[in-house]
């Protein structure tokens, strides 16, 4: 399975850390019936997207994007020696899997300019720092990491109420080491990276967009999770903060890249995760393309 994308002037590096099962669908997406499910469990299937007991399959990865200028992180997944105790497969884990993939990939820690999150969710900040002598590091020591301003002050003050493990072991350690920019809605890279508001899964939430003077592709983060999300956009996850604004955010996002060349980057959805969105029926798909 080819890991590369070439789009426009652009190189994209999927970076996958694991691709695994998840969580009960009906208990991901709490408006799904099973009939529903039922009627979209063959082709789901098909797609890798669910397994034989309707247990969702994710996949949770990275994205480096090389431009012209400057290569890119784009989400940190989930990271090494984190109390997780939530999440077995994540909890204090120490594979090499993560580093493997950025080896295998042509990269070495010190090669990347910037590392962006879509929001600060806990599988997409992790790698933002490792473990270094006891203390949390920022793990790529070149790199200017970059937080939005309203997720970044949406969970300021959430941590403020009670500590939030992975905003404090993964996101406050980049601050203190001077590493972080946080940035507003309108922030760019030159003339290849800009922000498109996405919120409803987390207050804050972003996508990011690539390409010279037009999306040749789009980083979505969480705005859905899972294929079946794009044939139903008003199924909205469990981990939606606002549920109704996340429908409407995932609606309006899938609707303004339909039939468009733009390249669709998903998170979460299982490989090879990026596709470009086409109209079926009342809701749409993501088509895959070939990587190359
Ligand atoms: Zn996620």
């Amino acid at each position: 399975m080819s890991l590369k994308f070439s789009v426009g002037d652009l190189t994209i590096h999927r970076i996958i850390e694991q691709e695994t099962t998840f969580m009960p669908a009906l208990e991901m997406l709490p408006e799904l019936t099973g009939a529903l499910l039922a009627e979209n469990k063959p082709w789901m299937q098909k797609a890798g997207a669910i397994d034989d007991s309707d247990v969702l399959i994710l996949c949770f990865q990275s994205y480096i994007v090389e431009t012209p200028h400057h290569t890119i992180l784009v989400d940190s997944c989930i990271g090494n020696d984190k109390p997780r105790p939530l999440r077995p497969k994540w909890n204090m884990k120490t594979d090499d899997s993560y580093m493997r993939a950025l080896a295998a990939a042509g990269f070495s820690l010190n090669d990347i300019d910037f590392v962006m999150c879509t929001h600060l969710h806990v599988d997409h900040v992790g790698w933002n720092t490792r473990l270094e002598g006891g203390r949390w590091v920022p793990t790529f020591p070149n790199a200017r990491y970059l937080f939005g301003k309203h997720e970044f002050d949406y969970w300021t003050e959430q941590n403020g109420k009670a500590p939030v493990p992975p905003f404090v072991d993964s996101v406050l350690p980049v601050v203190e080491a001077n590493k972080a920019e946080i940035v507003r809605n309108d922030y760019a890279i030159g003339d290849h990276v800009r922000i498109l508001p996405t919120p409803g899964h987390t207050p804050g939430h972003i996508a990011f967009t690539f390409g010279r003077g037009k999306d040749d592709a789009v980083m979505s983060g969480d705005l859905m999770h899972t294929p079946l999300q794009t044939y139903y956009p008003e199924l909205s996850a469990k981990f939606d903060i606002d549920p109704a604004q996340a429908a409407t955010t995932r609606r309006s996002f899938l609707e303004r890249y339909c039939d468009t060349d733009t390249l669709c980057c998903t998170a979460h959805f299982p490989s090879p995760s990026a596709g470009k969105i086409r109209r079926r029926g009342n809701g749409f798909s993501c088509e895959a393309v070939a990587a190359g």
